[in-house]
């Protein structure tokens, strides 16, 4: 029985085809490829380059519903929908993010899709891949040690240590690092000082990664990080200290995309991963804009539900990569409705066709949204092994009767094969929907204004409750020059509001922002609402307890 087999398993078990193979079919030249093993490559930003006058393909973003913690099939969509539409005859490439190590060694769930829509070789991908994050964490760690080391060596600048901003980071769950005191132990070993490790993924520096159009772009948005400010409050950055150039040097292999494929032979390419709440959730821009040019189709997402990772997607990475996407498909779960409707967790397998229907109003906000941003779109129902035929009719007719796109897609249990339909349906909206792209907010627009919007278009707010402090920065941003940056917003994944057990489409609230933190290299002003975790800390059992590795160096227990 295929169905009862791990993601590991099927994944080890998958006939790869050799990356010198695979660059070839995408007509690569010799020189701008480089292979990392035989089954994954680094790809040269020259690509661009030789093929700037080269129509671009259609980029279709995957995003969901709010989903369940367990996560609403986003990625294993993405790569079974690149895989389906290989299958109906059309050049289609896949661009996802990169996995943390965090999570991988911390939760069980990958981030390289499930059952028969996965990249390959997932242990690789799950586990350092080519090296990229570890490069982004020397990278932050050096800015560290070089402004830590400018204080101790007179602090020409003026870094108040009360106000340094700028952390360590470290690839791991480790609540351990959370709060720090550095150096300690005398005047040799520098000025003792409060600070603390975020997860690697949280660093401005991957969000600035994924945000790059070139390494000339990445060098300038580097400078333009702030680490500190003087007792005057005065922001110093990382040109202050001139570190953007060693910065840069440390991640010129990083910011070349890496090339994979999934479970089916389908070009993937997995690049940056950024969180999805304190920063913006998706793949670089490079990574987009490299499989448009190389391919007709791009399947790309988005992390957690449409009202944070597409809102992030369409408002702040479009802009900054100026790309133009052709469509939007919202992932559904029978399980998720069922939660929204108001199944607690562990009686979700069971059916339960009123509930659904009472979930169904969480869906159709999220397909409200993407019509505002003027986006054909397509509902794909990712089928689960407990869902009941009656469920998935009700969940179509209901689509049908409101005149939203639907189709199931059982990719998980059958590869593309099971999502043909839903490429087939893609394609049909992509050349034939109502398509008139607009953005949330005028970028231009007050911070607040931007805010405000979002909270009432995107999340369905009656408005926003600003703190006194949100509201002092909202000044002094203005006044630093960063009012015309776009607002990402870090806000709980399994609500529209900001309180995670308000579930459905809740009515008559407010959002609250308590903090704004400012991402001047990244390029966006991040505002807080509720408490956002960037060290997270491993779970009682954590994932890694049930990893092993044989003595021919096979991967083990990994999922
Ligand atoms: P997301 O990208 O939305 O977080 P993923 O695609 O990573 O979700 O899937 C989360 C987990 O759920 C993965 O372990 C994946 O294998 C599993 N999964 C996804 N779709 C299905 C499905 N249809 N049936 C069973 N398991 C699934």
């Amino acid at each position: 029985d295929q169905k009862v087999k791990s993601d590991i398993d099927i994944a080890q078990a998958a006939e790869m085809i050799k990356m010198k193979d695979m660059v070839e079919k995408l007509q690569l030249h010799e020189e701008e490829w480089e292979p990392y093993g035989h089954y994954k490559a680094k790809i040269s930003l020259s690509v661009l380059e030789r093929l700037k006058n080269q129509k671009e393909g259609k980029v279709i973003l995957v995003t969901a519903i709010n989903p369940t913690p367990a996560g609403e099939g986003k990625s294993t969509v993405t790569v079974g929908l690149g895989q389906a539409l290989n299958k109906i005859n059309k050049k289609a490439m896949i661009a996802l993010r990169e996995p943390s190590l965090g999570p991988t060694m911390g939760l069980k769930g990958g981030a390289a899709g499930g059952g028969y829509s996965q990249v390959v070789p997932m242990e690789d991908i799950n586990l350092h891949f080519t090296g990229d994050i570890h490069a982004i964490t020397t990278a932050h760690n050096a800015l560290a040690a070089m402004l830590d080391n400018h204080v101790h060596r007179g602090n020409e600048l003026k870094v108040d240590v009360r106000r340094v901003t700028w952390k360590r980071v470290l690839d791991m769950n480790d609540r351990a690092l959370r709060q720090v005191v550095v150096g300690l132990g005398g005047p040799l070993q520098g000025v003792p000082r409060e600070s603390g490790f975020d997860i690697t993924v949280a660093s401005e520096i991957m969000a600035i990664l994924c945000l790059a159009t070139s390494l000339k772009d990445l060098k300038a948005r580097l400078a333009k990080m702030v680490v500190a400010y003087t007792a005057d409050e005065e922001p110093i950055t990382a040109k202050d200290l001139k570190a953007e150039g060693a910065l840069t040097l440390l991640l010129k292999e990083a910011i070349k995309p890496n090339l994979v494929q999934t479970l089916e032979n389908t070009p993937a390419i997995i690049h940056g991963g950024p969180f999805a709440n304190i920063a913006h959730g998706c793949n670089s821009v490079i990574a987009t804009k490299m499989a448009s040019k190389l391919a007709d189709f791009v399947v790309t997402e988005a992390g957690f539900g449409a009202d944070l990772g597409a809102e992030k997607f369409l408002d702040i990475k479009t802009r900054a990569g100026n790309i133009d996407p052709s469509l939007v498909v919202i992932v559904a779960t029978i399980r998720a409705l069922k939660m929204h409707g108001g199944v607690p967790k562990d009686q979700l397998k069971e059916e339960n066709v009123e509930a659904m229907k009472n979930g169904l109003a969480n869906l159709e906000k999220h397909v409200e949204t993407i019509r505002n941003f003027g986006l054909p779109h397509v509902v794909a129902i990712n089928r689960f092994i407990h869902d009941s035929e009656e469920e998935i009719t009700t969940l179509t007719s209901w689509c049908e009767q409101k005149g939203i796109n639907v189709e199931l897609a059982d990719v998980w249990a059958q590869g593309g094969q099971g999502g043909k339909a839903l490429a087939e349906r893609v394609i049909h909206e992509i050349d034939h929907g109502e398509r008139n792209f607009q953005y949330t907010y005028e970028i231009d627009s007050s911070i607040e204004e931007k805010i405000n919007r979002i909270a009432k278009n995107i999340y369905g707010a009656k408005g926003v409750d600003f703190s006194p402090q949100a509201k002092k920065q909202m000044a002094i941003f203005e006044k630093n020059g960063w009012g015309d940056f776009p607002v990402c917003m870090a806000k709980t994944q399994y609500s529209l509001t900001d309180d995670p057990t308000r579930l459905g489409r809740p009515e008559d609230f407010t959002i609250t922002v308590r903090e704004l933190k400012p991402s001047v290299g990244a390029g966006f002003i991040v505002a807080l609402t509720g408490n956002v975790m960037t060290m997270p800390g491993l779970p009682k059992e954590p994932a890694a307890m049930k990893m092993d590795v044989d003595e021919n160096g096979k991967a083990l227990g990994l999922f």
